[in-house]
């Protein structure tokens, strides 16, 4: 047997079981040997049971994988091979990353990106997955200049923020970063960032239309904070949409649309097709160092650990990544 995180029920958050057997789990056609994860938000929602995202029981959670793989009945992958998984449904209605062994489907893996070890690998994760999934629309939707003006990024001292910033960065964009931590500049600085403002200049409801500030802007807080960015971003510019700590409300009018031609992009990465998550790796593989990794990873910690780092992350303490170390 070997020890993995369930949710019994939706009435119970996940506990370490050390019960399971490989018999228990999925009847799916790779095995996969769980080296490592990591701890997005939304493994805060499932492990605390505040989110509502498994949507059957029991559930192991855990978005995202490092993993070697065990057994394979799929020609796609052999026994030895390391691969990656990120998001398709994991902790929602499959299994996921937070117990030694998993069976999975061969469409939900990928070979592990060169150029990243496993630990790296998931230093990146669904967050760095985002972020450049963001960054790529932006490019590709978008209206940017290297000298065009400011991008902001919110939610900047998180996971998905802490890689756009670094990201765009790289790509020789002015980045602005919003946080609510002023103690996490000279990180953010680190990372690439040229300027700051304070969260709350953005989280309090504003006028349909401000002053014309971000050429462009990845936001991971939603509510408020987005509302204000669109109305603040420039004639023709772009937003990436892509998170809601701030709350999954939207409390905007069409003004920013039908006066500036600004453009709402909406970016899942769970569901994201192939082409798009491989243009996503090639981003990061492009523009991403192992400074940049260093820096984001705040730490290692293992499935003992993960019930009070998943109360954290939803309190806005986790600065950049924590690594969760599986197998
Ligand atoms: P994270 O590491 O917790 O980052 C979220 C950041 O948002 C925090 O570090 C904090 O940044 C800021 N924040 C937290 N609470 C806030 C509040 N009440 N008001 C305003 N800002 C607040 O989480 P993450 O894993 O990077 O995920 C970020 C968001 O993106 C989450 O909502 C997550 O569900 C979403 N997400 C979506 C996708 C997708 O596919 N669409 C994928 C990944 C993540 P500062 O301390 O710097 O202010």
């Amino acid at each position: 047997s070997f020890p993995a995180l369930l949710i019994r029920d939706k009435d119970h958050p996940a506990a370490v079981s050390a019960e399971l057997t490989r018999d228990d789990l999925p009847d799916l056609p790779v095995l996969v040997r769980v080296d490592y994860s990591s701890l997005n938000y939304k493994d805060g929602l499932s492990v605390t049971g505040k989110g509502r995202i498994a949507r059957r029981f029991p559930m192991v959670p855990g978005i995202d994988i490092a993993g070697t793989v065990v057994e394979s009945a799929s020609d796609s992958f052999q026994p030895g091979d390391r691969v990656i998984a990120t998001g398709s449904g994991l902790s929602e209605t499959e299994w996921g990353a937070f117990s030694v062994y998993q069976r999975l489907k061969p469409e939900w893996l990928m070979k592990q990106p060169e150029g990243f070890d496993q630990r790296q690998a998931m230093a990146i994760g669904t967050a760095g997955v985002t972020a450049a999934l963001c960054v790529n629309q932006l490019l590709a939707w978008g209206n940017l200049s290297q000298d065009g003006g400011s991008v902001l990024v919110t939610g900047a001292a998180g996971g998905v923020g802490s890689y756009a910033v670094a990201l765009l960065a790289a790509l020789g964009f002015h980045v602005t970063a919003s946080t609510g931590r002023a103690e996490t500049h000279d990180y953010l600085r680190r990372l690439g960032a040229r300027d700051f403002i304070d969260r709350k200049t953005l989280s309090e409801a504003g006028r349909p239309l401000q002053e014309e500030h971000w050429i462009g802007a990845v936001d991971s807080v939603g509510s408020t904070t987005l509302a204000n960015v669109l109305a603040q971003t420039v004639r023709d510019g772009a937003v990436a949409a892509c998170g809601l700590a701030g709350g999954p409300d939207l409390p905007a009018t069409v003004l920013p649309h039908i006066l500036r031609a600004v453009t709402l992009i909406g970016v899942d990465s769970v569901f994201a097709p192939p082409q798009r998550r491989e243009a996503a790796w090639r981003l990061l593989q492009n523009n991403l160092t192992p400074e940049h990794i260093d820096l984001v990873t705040a730490g290692e910690i293992d499935l003992q650990g993960l019930p009070q780092a998943a109360e954290d992350i939803l309190a806005g303490k986790v600065r950049g990544r924590l690594i969760v170390k599986v197998a």
